[in-house]
């Protein structure tokens, strides 16, 4: 044999066992998917049952949106993972859950949604705690902590770096003028598997966030930023797996490079460490927490808290930042959630997406 055939024939063999791994990966990817949206489910409905503060129709919207998403990211992914699989390894639990929420139940075919599963968990948890920081990362550790916990015999053990929907960031945004305070909590975005991440950065992007968010997300990369008055903090927490004391923590953790560059005139608690890495646009919980405190600001206040700045120093009002984002980045990023969903046989109308809200 030629050492061309050879090499030919080695060629060939790497590549099959590239591919063999790469299948490998795929399915101990959704193997984990399915485990992991398994224990969120349980637990978030055992949490929220257990809440004796939540009125009834505000614990079956919470549920609700967490099924969807959970759903929504199963259907997505790829290789994909149906409603069932999540709930069979428990008797009934899917045709009692089918019969109590069929919305999520059928949605996730047509409706996209608004937030992460971690998201909806963290806006459930915070929802009492403005600024108690400490007293919010001890009820994610509680919960994380049960997440690996076996609460049924038929239950796998979860290993805490195989959960799917794991925040690694928790951001905390706060204005606070001694006359109005308000904070708002954020997660990184907590979508392990291909495309998924992405998927929901531009659906945020073009529907959820606040529009001057949308548009530093975008345009972040040429030097734009939102430049915020006074009084606006953030704090953010990494968590940890701790594995001799089997146990998260929530460590104190400075922004990442890009968050420094698009964030402004923040106080950063703690403060900007130049060796910090750079995450995807986007990606950041501090992304989310400032777009949900301008949204409520906005909703409380009618004056400015910002400028935008693009990389000339140009000062852009409201107009500008949509016409910008509008011309450069609606439609790439349009094209991009259709191909996706258009692949993955999603039923919708491209023109016109729905976006899951439980009635
Ligand atoms: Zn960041």
């Amino acid at each position: 044999m030629s050492s061309q055939q050879n090499n030919a024939n080695r060629n060939m063999s790497e590549e099959k066992e590239r591919q063999r791994n790469r299948t490998i990966d795929k399915e101990a990817q959704r193997a984990n998917l399915v485990k992991s949206g398994n224990r969120f489910i349980t637990k978030f409905i055992s949490a929220i049952s257990d809440d004796q503060h939540l009125p009834k129709e505000q614990k079956d919207k919470y549920i609700q949106r967490l099924l969807h998403a959970i759903f929504f990211i199963g259907y997505v992914n790829d290789p994909s993972v149906s409603p069932m699989e999540f709930l069979s390894n428990i008797n009934n639990l899917w045709e009692v859950i089918k019969k109590k929420y069929p919305e999520p139940c059928e949605k996730y075919l047509t409706h996209l949604p608004r937030q992460t599963p971690y998201s909806i968990l963290l806006e459930y948890m915070g929802r009492n705690m403005p600024s108690n920081d400490t007293e919010l990362m001890k009820k994610l550790v509680t919960f994380n902590t049960s997440l690996l916990q076996l609460g049924h015999e038929n239950q796998e053990a979860l290993m805490a770096n195989d959960f799917s929907f794991a925040a690694s960031v928790i951001a905390c945004s706060k204005y606070d003028d001694k006359k109005t305070s308000i904070s708002t909590y954020g997660a990184s975005l907590s979508c392990k598997g291909k495309d998924l991440r992405k998927l929901m950065i531009a659906i945020s992007t073009l529907h959820v966030w606040h529009k001057a968010i949308s548009y530093v997300v975008c345009c972040g990369n040429r030097g734009d930023r939102i430049e915020f008055y006074n009084h606006f903090y953030c704090n953010a927490f990494n968590v940890a797996y701790n594995i001799n004391a089997q146990k998260y923590m929530y460590i104190p953790v400075s922004p990442c490079k890009l968050c420094h560059k698009m964030y402004k005139n923040v106080t950063f608690c703690p403060g900007f460490d130049n060796k910090n890495a750079s995450w995807a646009y986007g990606n950041c919980g501090e992304t989310e927490s400032f777009s949900k405190l301008l949204l409520r600001l906005e909703d409380s206040k009618n004056y400015h808290l910002f400028t935008v700045i693009n990389s000339k120093e140009k000062s852009l009002n409201g107009l500008d930042i949509e016409d910008t984002f509008n011309k450069e980045h609606k439609k790439p990023m349009t094209d991009y959630v259709n191909n996706i969903l258009k692949q993955r046989k999603f039923n919708f109308d491209p023109k016109d997406w729905q976006l899951f809200s439980p009635v």
